[in-house]
């Protein structure tokens, strides 16, 4: 039987409510398609994601733990507009958790784990290529989640996931016009010094890298691009 589509619109509900939100939310943040500060309605997100209010307001509640977004007394939820302070913070615990990675994938990394970072590396060139923002600032946290994965350490991995989330927020509130996300020939060389296990050359370069990352913010510039909750929400990457 052809099941006919109500609403096209709507991302597939093939797991829980609220999971659904989550991963939806997160994964609009991760491409900068839902820009810090957005409201997030609870009667357009239950309308949108066919479900009730308590579904809504449960996923809000996980994602404010994940600091992705910040529930305000009498207002709502927010996508978190991270402070310049907190800013600091994120920059200064990413250096902290991905050196220590870096000694865990120096030992670990298999040839099949470099193979697959230099096929996002590849990848995330060629969105570049394309001028396709949202893949390459996709890729280019699967390329440090993938560290994270490699490392084994599952809860460093959690932390980082969390952390590059809010990294792309900061990213996208701070970036200086015209300056990109993660350099690809950063990630390239990264890999190279995992491939010759050269653990003091992937701690310089993933300081480097981080602290080039952190150098290109700029306080004083915020002004963002708007789209529609509806149309933030609804492109699920696969
Ligand atoms: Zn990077």
């Amino acid at each position: 039987m052809k099941i006919e589509k109500t609403k096209q619109t709507v991302p597939a509900l093939d797991e829980i409510p609220e999971q659904t939100i989550i991963n939806s939310i997160t994964a609009a943040v991760s491409e900068q398609r839902l820009p810090a500060g957005t409201k997030l309605g609870e009667q357009m997100l239950s309308d949108l994601f066919n479900c009730n209010r308590a579904n809504v307001r449960r996923a809000l509640s996980t994602l404010a733990t994940m600091h992705v977004v910040q529930l305000q007394p009498n207002r709502g939820a927010f996508v978190s507009t991270p402070s310049p302070k907190e800013a600091g913070d994120v920059f200064e615990a990413r250096r902290t958790i991905e050196r220590t990675l870096a000694r865990k994938v120096i030992k670990n990394a298999s040839l099949q784990d470099i193979a697959d970072m230099r096929a996002t590396i590849a990848a995330e060139a060629d969105a570049r290529a394309q001028g396709d923002k949202p893949a390459e600032l996709r890729l280019s946290r699967t390329f440090h989640m993938q560290l994270a994965m490699i490392s084994g350490n599952t809860v460093l991995e959690r932390f980082l996931s969390e952390l590059t989330l809010r990294t792309t927020l900061i990213i996208g509130l701070y970036n200086k016009v015209g300056s990109s996300n993660c350099a690809e020939d950063e990630h390239l060389g990264m890999v190279n010094a995992i491939e010759n296990r050269d653990e003091e050359g992937l701690l310089l370069l993933i300081n480097q890298h981080l602290n080039h990352l952190e150098s290109s913010l700029d306080f004083k510039c915020a002004a963002k691009p708007f789209f529609s909750l509806a149309e933030q929400l609804t492109i699920v990457p696969a």
